[in-house]
């Protein structure tokens, strides 16, 4: 089960969830509003539902939609995908360098449902980017304060490591070092633990999820798709399309907004929703234990 404490909530509210999709054509509020600051109401709009009272964005599985994800015996499982028959998917974004403010309105405003794996040395800009994605130009620019801002956004903050090891390489307590880390610093910066990690570059061992389970993480979260820049969606399956319950993963990167858009415009023309991840796990884990 995800039952951390701000998991908890955010899956206590998924019943009313909407589909973000739907609500993509409608919503460009937000659009000149200053890097950072809250989106000002456009003229003649009627108030906004706060995002409380909006719920937590994204589709949310139906009764016996789900199938369940098998246990790893004691340890966190390793999930790379979401058994449904369902059209939806789930968007993940990881790293953190590139702190682009259009990109936090896009996903408050457009309510799309979205989970971020942070990495302690991207999000305070230690070292520099890769440069895929083109010219970087919000690296760094808010550093935890737009890790809050994308909290604030409705956006999971879940745990990538301190400094993006290849944790195959490295005993079980240099990684619990960076998962315990990076949960803590988290939960600092932030203020809610991540309940899930992602490892860099999706390898792991048995050491990680021991290492994770002592860090108080649920699961270890791969990736079916990885969308590059341009919004193209390079698949890691032969045929070359989207499935029912893919997880995709994003960077933050140079031109995440107006790639962002391509994908979703993309995700919708071909009939898939973007799903809750935390509504979906939970249906997913239920009898796990
Ligand atoms: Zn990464």
């Amino acid at each position: 089960m995800i039952t951390g404490r701000s998991g908890g909530a955010r899956l206590a509210r998924a019943g009313a969830g909407i589909t973000a999709v739907a609500l993509l054509a409608a919503c460009t509020a937000g659009q000149g509003t200053a890097p950072g600051t809250a989106s000002a109401p456009t003229a003649g709009a009627r108030p906004q539902p706060s995002p409380e009272e909006l719920g937590p964005p994204g589709a949310t599985p139906r009764p016996g939609e789900v199938g369940r994800i098998p246990s790893s015996g004691s340890l966190p499982p390793v999930i790379s995908s979401i058994p449904t028959r369902r059209k939806v998917v789930f968007l993940t974004i990881d790293d953190g360098w590139e702190q682009d403010p259009g990109f936090v309105r896009q996903v408050r405003d457009q309510r799309i449902p979205i989970t971020a794996f942070v990495m302690r040395d991207a999000v305070e800009a230690i070292g520099a980017p890769d440069p895929a994605g083109g010219q970087g130009r919000f690296v760094g620019r808010g550093k935890w304060g737009y890790v809050r801002l994308l909290r604030d956004a409705g956006v999971p903050i879940e745990n990538h490591t301190l400094t993006h090891p290849n944790l195959r390489t490295l005993g079980y307590d240099a990684q619990k070092a960076e998962l315990c880390g990076s949960s803590r610093l988290i939960g600092k910066e932030v203020g809610v633990r991540p309940t899930l990690f992602r490892p860099p570059f999706g390898t792991y061992n048995t050491d990680t999820q021991r290492a994770a389970k002592a860090c108080g993480l649920q699961a270890l979260l791969l990736w079916t798709a990885t969308v590059q820049p341009g919004g193209k969606i390079a698949y890691q399956v032969p045929d070359k399309r989207l499935r029912p319950g893919d997880i995709l993963l994003l960077h933050f990167r140079p031109n995440l907004a107006r790639d962002f858009r391509i994908l979703v415009s993309k995700i919708k023309r071909r009939g898939f929703e973007l799903g809750n991840l935390d509504a979906y796990l939970k249906a997913a884990l239920r009898r796990a234990k």
